[in-house]
């Protein structure tokens, strides 16, 4: 079994790594953001909800998002583990994803951290709103989401750093380059590949 999570700035590479950790990890990957998105696009009532935080860049409310984890959590595919993308965000969130794990448990194996220059990652954005063309990817709402980044989500890296359970890997390169790094450093932690 092997709890991941993974954090860094918007841009930073989290979503696709996510992807590519959860198939060679045979785990599923859990973005709250896809989730919202996909609650944002159905318009049900969470979706309407996190829509008007979504757009200015800002996080839905703490309880929203901790039910969404908690429920999803319990879902089947979870046995083998998980790889949260985008979950905890807050010191809230931190405290609520430690008690629903300690329920069970569990706690997280490793917390990794991509690491990746916020002019990089507002590079990375611009391209991916013409390819895509996300709602918050506008300069904006970019620069609004750094900034909740920077005094939010920032803090929680000393706190898994301090638990020692933090590997920051450097998040600039081809993908493929990025994924082996942080294979290579989940398996000096002794965390293999299915
Ligand atoms: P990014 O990391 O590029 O900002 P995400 O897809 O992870 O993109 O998140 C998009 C938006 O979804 C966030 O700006 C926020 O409004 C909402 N969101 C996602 N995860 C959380 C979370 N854990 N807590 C609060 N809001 C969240």
């Amino acid at each position: 079994m092997v709890r991941l999570l993974l954090v860094g700035p918007p841009g930073a590479g989290k979503g696709t790594q996510a992807v590519r950790l959860a198939e060679t990890f045979g785990i599923p990957a859990i973005s709250t953001g896809d989730i919202f998105r996909a609650n944002v696009r159905d318009e049900t009532p969470l979706g309407i909800e996190a829509k008007s935080y979504m757009d200015r860049g800002a996080y839905v409310p703490n309880e929203l998002t901790n039910a969404l984890v908690a429920d999803r959590l319990t879902h089947a595919d979870c046995v083998p583990g998980f790889l949260l993308d985008g979950y905890p965000r807050t010191l809230d969130q931190v405290d609520a994803l430690d008690e629903m794990l300690a329920a069970s448990n569990q706690a997280l194996d490793v917390v990794v951290e991509l690491v990746a220059d916020p002019e990089v990652v507002i590079e990375r954005i611009r391209l991916r709103a013409l390819e895509q063309g996300r709602a918050d990817d506008t300069d904006d709402v970019v620069r609004a989401r750094l900034e909740v980044y920077t005094a939010e989500t920032a803090p929680l890296i000393d706190i898994y750093a301090r638990r020692g359970i933090l590997v920051s890997v450097d998040g600039i390169g081809e993908v493929a380059e990025v994924t082996d790094r942080i294979v290579s450093a989940l398996a000096e932690r002794g965390i293999g590949g299915v």
